[in-house]
């Protein structure tokens, strides 16, 4: 071999092993999802990592069989290149100077990020050339003009505007947990033989933290949630209330919290079974789920207890949720409701408001209990907000 291959082949070595070394200990320093994701994806685009103008990261989703589009890295137009490169040379930044800066970017992802995050690809032979390399266990290089053709009618591709590209699966053993889609669509550089190994070796590195990461994940939302109805438990409700407070103490925003409790759901039980008293309650926190859509959390406070925390949203506002809530428990067609004393089953809620009725967690929780207490009192089936006057 002539000298000077050889001495390109030590200097791309040298850097692989760089990468990987600097890659390899930002992975080990955090578990968390986005920031893992994040480290990968600037891997393979920053200029002293393998250097593709954009990456895109795609994870499985098992249970709905879909991939899902979860990160992307890299500026969406040339211009926009021209000047984010310039000042990575300038800065002369490092990976882990990148990586740092993570902490600051994470919310504002740039107009790519937003466009990956909102692509979900069914994961079937007819998926586009994503959902083969997941299938197939395998990268594929668009780089000619006849594969490019093949897939002219792939619509991810076209939302990408890319034609010119590689995939890559990441795998954890012999699992795919996601694929990556690198191109240098600005600067149209020749993908290499090499950057291609090079990228499949980082793939097998990075499929492993993704899975490590996912598994500490699941383990942390266990231990939050209910076992029976998946919502958070006792644990985190406290914990989640004395967030948001601090955050509507600081923000000087109010803070509603409503608590529930089923109608003579002793008498459901005595009736039924314990088995169709336990559907019952998943039944009622699917619902409050789906009808609290965002607006705040829901929480299984005890046995047959739920508490909704709804941040930003004042006593008018937080009534309004309530009945709504009440008026779908109340509608909806639940098996063997007529045993109960109205042949319907219902809910009583209570309500309080901070900063108008309570200053503190304890007080806030007591008073909507009140609030509650008063319901079930003057007739069940309805809502009561606490009134401090
Ligand atoms: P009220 O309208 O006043 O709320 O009457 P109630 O019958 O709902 O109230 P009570 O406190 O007498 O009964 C609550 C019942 O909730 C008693 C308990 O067996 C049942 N319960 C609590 N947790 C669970 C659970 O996890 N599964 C089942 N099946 N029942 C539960
Ligand atoms: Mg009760
Ligand atoms: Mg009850």
């Amino acid at each position: 071999m002539e000298k000077k291959n050889l001495q390109e082949m030590l200097d791309r070595i040298r850097a692989e092993l760089s990468i990987f070394y600097e890659i390899g200990n930002a992975m080990r320093s955090t578990l968390k999802l986005e920031e893992i994701l994040f480290i990968i994806l600037t891997g393979v685009t920053s200029h002293e990592g393998l250097g593709f103008n954009r990456a895109m990261l795609f994870l499985i989703n098992e249970e709905e069989k879909i991939l899902e589009g979860k990160m992307g890295i890299g500026p969406h137009s040339g211009e926009d290149a021209g000047r984010i490169w310039t000042k990575i040379e300038t800065e002369k930044m490092s990976l882990e100077d990148l990586i740092a800066r993570y902490r600051h970017y994470k919310k504002g992802g740039s107009e790519l990020d937003k466009i990956v995050r909102g692509i979900r690809i069914p994961l079937r032979e007819d998926g586009g050339v994503l959902a083969l390399s997941v299938l197939e266990g395998m990268g594929f290089e668009v780089t000619t003009e006849e594969a490019r053709q093949k897939l002219a009618h792939d619509p991810v591709l076209q939302i990408l505007k890319t034609e010119y590209f590689v995939t890559v699966p990441l795998k954890a053993k012999d699992k795919v947990v996601a694929v990556i889609l690198a191109d240098n669509i600005f600067t149209k550089k020749p993908i290499t033989k090499d950057d291609i190994r090079t990228l499949t070796m980082f793939a097998n590195h990075a499929g492993l933290a993704i899975e490590n990461s996912r598994l500490y994940e699941q383990t942390v939302y266990a231990a939050n949630t209910d076992s029976l109805t998946r919502l958070w438990n006792h644990g985190y409700f406290q914990y989640l209330l004395t967030e948001e407070l601090k955050k509507a103490y600081e923000n000087k925003t109010p803070l509603s919290l409503i608590m529930f409790d089923i109608d003579n759901f002793k008498n459901y039980n005595d009736a039924l079974g314990h088995q169709m008293g336990d559907q019952l309650l998943r039944d009622i926190a699917r619902i409050l789920k789906t009808t609290c859509d965002g607006q705040g959390d829901v929480a299984r406070y005890g046995g047959e207890e739920f508490a909704v925390i709804l941040p930003n949203i004042a006593n008018g506002k937080a009534f309004d949720i309530a009945e709504n809530l009440r008026k779908a428990i109340e509608s909806f067609q639940f098996k063997g409701q007529d045993v109960q004393p109205t042949k319907n089953l219902t809910i009583s809620a209570g309500l309080a408001t901070y900063p108008e009725d309570a200053l503190d967690k304890e007080k806030l929780i007591y008073l909507a209990d009140m609030a509650l207490y008063e319901a079930k009192r003057t007739g069940k089936n309805r809502v009561c907000a606490y009134r401090s006057r």
